[in-house]
């Protein structure tokens, strides 16, 4: 029987036998079958994260315990870095070599918090009176349920899981169903760096039965999520009826604006990559094309030649760009917007439909589609495909670039090409996404917070902003000379009086 779900330390099948199979979205091969939790594992899993953190144990090892514990997931990671890139692209069906770029971005995310979390001191807080001694002091928040996408699943994951054993809580970690493999290594890896019982916990299984307990429960303290805005508002109204403080990384329509200056040529090659790197499952994916006017057609057509000239291929196929979709719902949702899209007006320019190569037809690969004359009040400029699908849209001064750019309920990332700095700057600024790249598109660090403004989420991952989700802050005030407080009288009271 299949035992995949750790739970208080034990490797355990499912409570009703459940399994599940997950199958490559390059060619539908069976890659692995794993169990699929029901509810009473949550539960359980709940309960051992309650119970060990509640012991008080890994909250009270020193920073620096949990940091050696941290940067010994690291070491471990990079010892199984070939096993774990290759699990990694049979789940997604992403390039092996996109998985290994993926791979080292996780252990740099374990590398900067071992490292970052040894600085969290107390902070004492000046009085002005000598007899007080007041400080603050950080604290980890508790138990955490971490949910995560199948986009980036180890890596979404690393942003959620390296935090919070870095502050001392004690997490369920529930990846996305469609890509559970790389969770699974995880798992065995915290085993086997020493993380006490019960600290981490994985289940697997679908959001609705296996996911929705840990948002729902009171036990737990915090939800950590990164997926859809549908799904992060289920979340957040589930996390309400017990005040859980919840972190939310949701979708992105993220607009990439050329101005007539930038620099064309290399405007050009970025936006092709923005779009249809991973084909276009990136929440911060630059689906947006927003285009000076004058240098409409010649952008234009150089992006549908080389969107043309693309070639999709799977997890081996060495001269492969970009890989399939997820999956077969998946393909289907993107065929329906590309279907409205045309329906509302818009221009398709290539692609559009299915790859028709005969050794993508066991798979989910759709072409790198362009369509242009959209607006901002197409459903295509406003709702997130999540596939290798890009919009264009014209703009004839500064202030109508950064209206269009901000005319979107999402606010995760976009980015700006011009060669004049001051305009890029006073863009930069006017624009209400959480990241802005000025003549650059996609690059991030773990050094540096990540997250949405509006409907693209709630607070931040990475940086030391990443590691105070995990953190409850407490003040401690101590009076050295305890005295009476002053302020009722304390002098008996006559009956007549
Ligand atoms: P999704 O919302 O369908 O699922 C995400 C996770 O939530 C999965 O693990 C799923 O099982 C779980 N889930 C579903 N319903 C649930 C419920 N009611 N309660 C608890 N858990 C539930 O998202 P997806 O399709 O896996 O991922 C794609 C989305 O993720 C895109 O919108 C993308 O923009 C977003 N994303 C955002 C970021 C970011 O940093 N902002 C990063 C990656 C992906």
């Amino acid at each position: 029987m299949d035992r995949s779900l750790f739970i208080d330390g034990f490797w355990r099948a499912a409570s009703d036998g459940s399994t599940r199979e997950i199958r490559s979205p390059h060619d539908g091969s069976l890659v692995v079958v794993v169990s699929e939790a029901t509810a009473t594992d949550s539960s359980a899993a709940i309960d051992a994260a309650r119970r060990s953190f509640d012991s008080g144990e890994f909250a009270s090892w020193s920073w620096r315990r949990r940091s050696d514990l941290v940067a010994r997931i690291a070491d471990l990671l990079e010892r199984d870095a070939v096993e774990i890139a290759r699990k990694e692209s049979g789940d997604t069906g992403k390039r092996l070599v996109e998985a290994e770029y993926d791979l080292a971005d996780v252990i740099s995310v374990f590398r900067y918090y071992a490292k970052l979390g040894v600085a969290v001191d107390d902070r004492i807080v000046q009085t002005g009176d000598d007899r007080i001694r007041s400080r603050i002091t950080h604290e980890p928040v508790g138990v955490c349920a971490l949910i995560g996408p199948w986009n980036y699943p180890l890596l979404q994951a690393s942003w959620k899981v390296a935090p919070a054993l870095m502050a001392g809580c004690s997490f369920i970690l529930k990846p996305s169903e469609l890509t559970p493999s790389t969770a699974i290594h995880l798992m065995h890896i915290i085993q086997e760096a020493g993380a006490p019982t019960g600290v981490a916990n994985l289940i697997l299984g679908a959001g609705t039965i296996a996911g929705a307990p840990l948002t729902q429960d009171s036990r737990v303290d915090l939800v950590s999520f990164t997926g859809g805005l549908m799904t992060g508002r289920r979340i957040m109204a589930a996390a309400a009826e017990t005040v859980k403080k919840v972190a939310l990384e949701l979708g992105g329509k993220n607009p990439n604006i050329i101005f007539a200056d930038a620099d064309i040529d290399a405007a050009i090659d970025n936006a092709v990559t923005a779009v249809f790197l991973h084909s276009g499952q990136v929440c911060s994916a630059g689906t947006r094309l927003l285009v000076e006017r004058s240098i409409h057609d010649r952008v234009v057509s150089e992006i549908v030649r080389r969107a043309k000239a693309i070639r999709m291929g799977g997890p081996d196929d060495l001269l492969a760009e970009t890989g399939p979709l997820i999956s077969r719902a998946h393909l289907e949702k993107v065929e329906r917007y590309v279907d409205s899209a045309i329906a509302e007006g818009a221009t398709l320019l290539t692609g559009g439909k299915r790859s028709g190569e005969k050794s993508h037809s066991a798979g989910w690969y759709f072409e790198p589609t362009v369509l242009d004359g959209c607006n901002t009040r197409m459903s295509c400029v406003q709702d997130e495909s999540f596939g290798p699908v890009l919009t264009i849209e014209v703009f004839d001064t500064e202030e109508e670039a950064i209206s269009l750019g901000n005319d979107t309920i999402y606010g995760l990332a976009g980015a700006v090409w011009s060669a004049d700095t001051e305009k890029t700057e006073r863009v930069a600024r006017a624009l209400r996404h959480g990241t802005i790249w000025i003549n650059d598109f996609g690059p991030y660090r773990a050094q540096a917070e990540w997250g949405g403004f509006k409907s693209s989420g709630i607070r931040r991952e990475l940086g030391p902003s990443g590691l105070d989700e995990y953190l409850e802050i407490k003040h401690i005030w101590t009076n050295t000379s305890p005295a009476h407080s002053g302020w009722f009288s304390d002098e008996e009271q006559g009956e007549d009086s």
